[in-house]
Formats: C-alpha cells, structure tokens, sequence
C-alpha cells in the first residue's frame, strides 16, 4: 500500500477541555475493552479526486489516500471508492461520503461536476453493497461544515454557517447542535441567496446570486468582461509571475496586495455579497459561528473574516450580536471528518445501511 500516508496525530485536538459541544458526535466507545480503537471511513469525492480516510473516535485521521475521480460514471466511481477503502484496510465499521450535488436518503440527485451522473444514482445504496458496511451519504459542503464543527474552527458553537468560497459558493448548517439538511437535503445553499434582483448572472442560470459575485468562476468571468472593455489590470503579470495558469487565490491575495484597483473592487464586490448574505441568514437563522472555507478564505485568512462581518452588519437586525466569523482549519480533511462523523453516527443510531441525509 505504498500510497496510504500515515499521520495519527494530525487532527487530533490539541486544545484541552473546548469540548462542550453536544453529545450527538461524541459517541461512546465501541468496544467495552477500550483496547480496540473504533474506526470509521470518510469519503470525499470531488470532481477531480476522491479522498478516503480512516478517522478515529477524536477525529483524527489515521490514514488517508487520495485516487482519482473516474469520468466514466456512477460504477466506476463505486469501484474506486470501494478499492481505496481496500488499500487503507483499518476494517471501519461504516462509511460516510460526501459528494457534490444535492443528496435525499442517500441519492445523489445530480452532480454536475460528476461526468457520467447524469440522473440520480443512489450512492449509498451501491457503496453498501460492495463493501458491506453501512453507508451514510451527504453533500460534501454540509459534511466539511459538519467536519469544522466536530473538529475545527466552529468546535463548541451551537448555530453554525459554513461557507466554502471556491470555483463556486457552497454551504452548510448545524442548528441547535445538529446537523441540518432540510427537507430533502438541499439546505444550506448560501452561494445561491439572491442578494441582488436581476444582478449577476450566477452559475444556476440565475441572477444575483452570492456565488455570482463571490465564486472563483464568476470573479474569473468578471476579469474577462472588464478586460474586454479595455480596463487595465496586474492580475494575469501575476498570475505569470507565479507560474499559474489560471487565477489562483494567491494571484488574487498578491493583486490585493499590490493594490490593483480591479482585483480590489471586485473582492470588494464579492465580500460585499458574502457581508449581505451573511446579514441575511443571521437574520433567518440568528447563528453563532460561520466558518469561512475555500481558497481566498485560506489565503487571506482572519482579515477576509473581519471584512465580511464588518459587510453584514448594517444588514443585521441585531447588528451588535455576538457571532463569530472564523476561517476554516481543517483544509481538505473537512470533508473527511465531517462525513466520518455522520457515520459514527448512523452506527449509533442503528440506522439501516442505506440511510442517508
Ligand atoms: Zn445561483
């Protein structure tokens, strides 16, 4: 198995006693003995690579590999799920998987990103019946929101937002201390609350969306509409400068930096939309935290957190209220750990096998 890595300490929580969340994630051990450490499996597929985990009890991943995602449909993905569960061995007791696109009861219902889905494919069902183990399926936003909260940056809140800013603007909740899906599994897409009637034309086909001012893509479309008119701009200097080929979120940080006047109006645009967004569902939701993840949140760190809160509060019906905007720690184990947690819990509740969210 020469492509498993093995970390065992990676993300075990290191702060002492910041455990006074809820008991829903925090199961008892399995093994009366104690010898045996209790290990799930979490699974991340993403348009271009699928992330499996063994994650312990304190959510810690033990062993991790990543494959790439299979562009020829539902089947080979299953295999490819089912193989790097094999290679990684650790005999988990379930699986939890986030994927891309919305998920009831454990269907996909479309992923875009996903080449071959193209009608909905019960995942959890397939998944269960290759490996035998009880199988929980999410949308990967709400499980790496899910993830931060057990393990993360919204560790011990109760109302939790995640937003992930990248290529789009996903999202996902925890209210009253659990995690929430909805009535079908589509909540908590905050990149499509229309923040401006009739704006931007956004990836859904519609207009005025957060994520149409605040998703890499639309930023990137953005760029190219102004360029046309004839607006000047250092980005694409920078983006040769540091060998991209395309705008990365550290193209944007340096353009910032260097104080770009179309790089800063257009994050100033998108922080704009995430501020009024964020005013919004505080409003709704009267949250907490919200846990900001994705590229430019991990490039510009507390200072893009600051200024999205500082663009909400004059939305806000209680402007002064006491909510945490935080980045998001975990990176790319989010999804992971959010998804392992899900199926600690589906192995606590019993649930049948093919459950899902
Ligand atoms: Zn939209």
């Amino acid at each position: 198995m020469p492509v498993v890595r093995l970390h065992r300490t990676v993300l075990l929580v290191t702060a002492g006693g910041g455990r006074d969340d809820p008991g829903w994630h925090a199961p008892e051990p399995m093994t009366g003995g104690g010898s045996v450490v209790s290990v799930v499996a979490g699974v991340d597929v993403g348009g271009t690579n699928i992330a499996v985990g063994l994650v312990d009890e304190d959510h810690g991943v033990l062993a991790e590999q990543q494959v790439r995602t299979p562009t020829d449909g539902p089947e080979a993905v299953v295999a490819a799920i089912t193989d790097a569960l094999d290679d990684l061995g650790g005999d988990p007791e379930a699986v939890g998987i986030g994927a891309p696109g919305p998920v009831n009861h454990g269907v996909l219902q479309s992923a875009p990103n996903l080449a071959g889905f193209t009608s909905p494919v019960a995942l959890a069902d397939l998944v269960a019946g290759a490996t035998g183990l009880p199988v929980v399926l999410g949308n990967d936003a709400s499980l790496g929101v899910v993830g931060e909260w057990v393990a993360g940056a919204a560790r011990g809140y109760r109302f939790v937002l995640g937003i992930w800013a990248g290529t789009g603007v996903g999202g996902g909740l925890v209210l009253d201390g659990v995690p929430y899906h909805g009535a079908s599994g589509g909540a908590g897409e905050f990149g499509h609350l229309v923040i401006r009637e009739g704006g931007a034309l956004c990836g859904c086909g519609r207009r005025g969306c957060v994520e149409a001012y605040a998703g890499r893509a639309s930023l990137e479309h953005a760029v190219a509409i102004e360029v046309e008119a004839g607006r000047p701009t250092r980005l694409f200097e920078i983006m040769q400068e540091e060998g991209k080929d395309r705008l990365t979120a550290g193209v944007w940080k340096k353009a910032l930096r260097a104080q770009d006047p179309m790089a800063t109006r257009l994050i100033d645009d998108a922080v704009e939309a995430l501020g009024i967004g964020l005013g919004t569902a505080t409003n709704l939701l009267d949250l907490d935290c919200v846990v900001i993840g994705g590229g430019l949140a991990e490039k510009l760190g507390q200072e893009l957190a600051d200024a999205i809160l500082a663009a909400a509060r004059p939305w806000m019906l209680v402007p002064d209220a006491d909510l945490r905007v935080v980045v998001a720690e975990l990176g790319d184990h989010a999804g992971i750990v959010g998804a392992a947690t899900e199926a600690r819990a589906l192995i606590r509740q019993g649930a049948d096998p093919k459950s899902g969210e």
